[in-house]
């Protein structure tokens, strides 16, 4: 078996142990038989799986008794529809805050459902940037605040929680964490809404995990389809219809893993870490560079310019040829992006330093 070192932004590099465990109970789960796939979700043996993966995700995330943990379909990108539909309650207006691209497209859909206030909007940076807590106004009257801790494409992470807010009727924090979640340690209490798509930090595409406060519940539009509601879904454990139950299972999978690592405090530190030992190596290089301001450098996705562009062909051949691949940069930006995901080990990270080291040393 020969594995790569995958730094795809997503879908992402999955820990090995979790790929063997899988295949190991592939053809036969647990002595019943059968494959995780192939099981009713109603059945005695999927309803385990399934509370074990969101008991683990509570005890990793210390997620308080007054959240609903939601399994949804859908992405990161129905959540942009979902979160006015539910949360806005007869208000007419959110605020948002837009430092990059994910977080335009929320405003995009947002702006079906109400007013949006850009309360922040980092483009003239060309989003390398996040706005200064101290310069952020908050419209009282607004349904909630939307905002995107880290941002995939161009790398660029909130060092700070907007605006916090954790007593009901207070305005609720919303954060798309799809790229941002488990990567360290939060303070669940300070959120309304945390949404991600699983499959950058938690499993493979197809489940979208919802921690709302409950509180927050049971105010969707009448109009509104059923699926949209998050009431359906925290009404039925999740189980209003057929869930994404394989994914279910993987991330479940996923989060006994993170706990095996020793739990949010040692992955958070084994991510900070691998960050800024690549960083390190960036910054000591003048043939690499990376445009995000220090203080908001991505722990997940670490975008690097090389100085010539007409070696970005061969990099990422000789890269591959060296078992590192999917480094090539986001089309908007061009460059390369390493995605350095908890799955990605740091010996990956670490034979990426080196292979850039030596790139460069056989270029000069
Ligand atoms: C990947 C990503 C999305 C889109 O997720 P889907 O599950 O594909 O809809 C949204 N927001 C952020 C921050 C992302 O990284």
């Amino acid at each position: 078996m020969s594995r790569v070192y995958n730094f795809s932004a997503g879908p992402a590099t999955l820990p090995t142990e979790v790929l063997q465990q899988a295949q190991a109970e592939m053809l036969d789960w647990n002595g019943s038989g059968m494959s995780v796939m192939e099981m009713s979700h109603r059945g005695k043996d999927y309803m385990s799986i399934a509370a074990k993966a969101e008991a683990d995700l509570r005890q990793l995330m210390t997620i308080p008794d007054n959240y609903k943990v939601l399994f949804l379909q859908g992405g990161a990108s129905s959540q942009f529809a979902m979160v006015p539909i539910n949360l806005l309650n007869g208000k007419k207006s959110a605020d948002y805050l837009l430092t990059g691209q994910w977080s335009k497209k929320a405003v995009a859909e947002a702006k079906r459902y109400c007013d949006v206030n850009l309360i922040a909007d980092t483009t003239d940076s060309k989003f390398t940037t996040v706005p200064d807590e101290v310069s952020l106004n908050f419209n009282a009257d607004a349904a909630y605040v939307h905002y995107t801790p880290n941002e995939t494409i161009v790398g660029v992470e909130f060092p700070y929680i907007p605006g916090t807010c954790d007593v009901p009727g207070d305005v609720p924090l919303v954060a798309d964490m799809s790229s941002a979640i488990l990567s360290r340690q939060i303070d669940v209490s300070k959120f309304g809404v945390i949404y991600a798509g699983a499959q950058k930090n938690i499993g493979p595409a197809g489940l979208t995990i919802v921690i709302v406060r409950d509180d927050l519940i049971g105010y969707a539009d009448a109009n509104m389809p059923v699926m949209f509601d998050y009431k359906t879904f925290a009404d039925h454990d999740s189980m209003y219809n057929t869930p994404p139950a394989y994914s279910w299972y993987l991330a479940g999978l996923v989060f006994a893993w993170g706990l095996k690592q020793g739990g949010m405090a040692a992955i958070e530190a084994i991510n900070k870490r691998k960050a800024e030992k690549l960083y390190q190596a960036i910054d000591d290089s003048a043939f690499y560079s990376n445009p995000v301001d220090i203080n908001c450098r991505s722990w997940m996705n670490v975008p690097f310019i090389l100085a010539n562009a007409d070696l970005d062909a061969s990099f990422i051949e000789q890269a591959a040829t060296n078992g590192l691949v999917t480094l090539k940069g986001h089309r908007s930006i061009g460059g390369m992006r390493a995605s350095i995901y908890n799955a990605m080990p740091e010996a990956g990270v670490d034979a990426l330093i080196s292979f850039m080291q030596e790139f460069e040393r056989t270029q000069a």
